[in-house]
């Protein structure tokens, strides 16, 4: 497998935000989101070729019973990450997959002891044309839809892709790095969005915005 790196830290993002978690960083992905915060996992050749049980035995390494597969894409190198997975769930390991919206999560994500948090990218990602909307609405409750948001154009188009799909998952807004989060607390609060939840990323609060954290 291509891993950019894996390392234990707080979940920064999303409903499972402050716990515990051993993050292994998939390397490379089909998208160029204008806002990347780790283009370092997407080109070049910063990563590690490693062999699954490798990577498993880092991840065991940590004694850290929740894993989250982030990116890059992860879905790229989806047989090898199955394997993985499947390996984990029967090992009692809670799973988080990170996605982008646009491919489709194998089965063994669909477990219960999975989370999918997928993306739906906005317009000033410049990746809005590349979403798969129909898996939106897959989701399951448990699961979480989370919009990266610029701007009022970027809020605007948020609001408008909860009123066209029926989505069951958890909705986060989260700024982009650098823009007001009480600003946009404030929009959702104006507009009564009582289903959003708005969050930061709680580890560049904590770290600022660096690697491996
Ligand atoms: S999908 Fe994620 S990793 Fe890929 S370019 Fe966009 S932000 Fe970066």
């Amino acid at each position: 497998m291509k891993i950019s790196e894996i390392f234990i830290s707080i979940q920064g993002e999303g409903v499972e935000i402050g716990l515990p978690t051993v993050f292994v960083r998939l390397f490379t992905c089909d998208l160029r989101c204008t806002w990347c915060d780790s283009m370092y996992a997407v080109e070049g050749a910063d990563f590690k070729e490693m062999t699954i049980e490798e990577v498993r035995e880092e991840i065991e390494r940590f004694d850290c019973k929740r894993v989250c597969f982030t990116g890059g894409e992860p879905l790229i190198q989806q047989k090898e990450l199955e394997i993985l997975a499947k390996d984990l769930i029967r090992n009692e390991y809670n799973i988080v997959l990170e996605t982008s919206g646009h491919k489709n999560p194998p089965p063994v994500f669909w477990a219960d002891s999975c989370l999918i948090s997928m993306d739906c990218k906005c317009p000033s990602s410049g990746m809005e044309g590349r979403m798969n909307f129909e898996l939106f609405e897959r989701l399951r409750y448990k699961d979480q839809l989370k919009f990266v948001i610029r701007d009022e154009v970027d809020y605007s188009y948020a609001k408008e892709i909860l009123s066209r799909y029926l989505i069951r998952a958890k909705i986060i807004f989260q700024p982009v790095y650098g823009t007001s989060l009480k600003w946009l607390t404030e929009r959702v609060l104006e507009d009564r969005l009582d289903r959003v939840r708005v969050l930061p990323q709680l580890h560049k609060i904590i770290w600022g915005d660096i690697r491996g954290v």
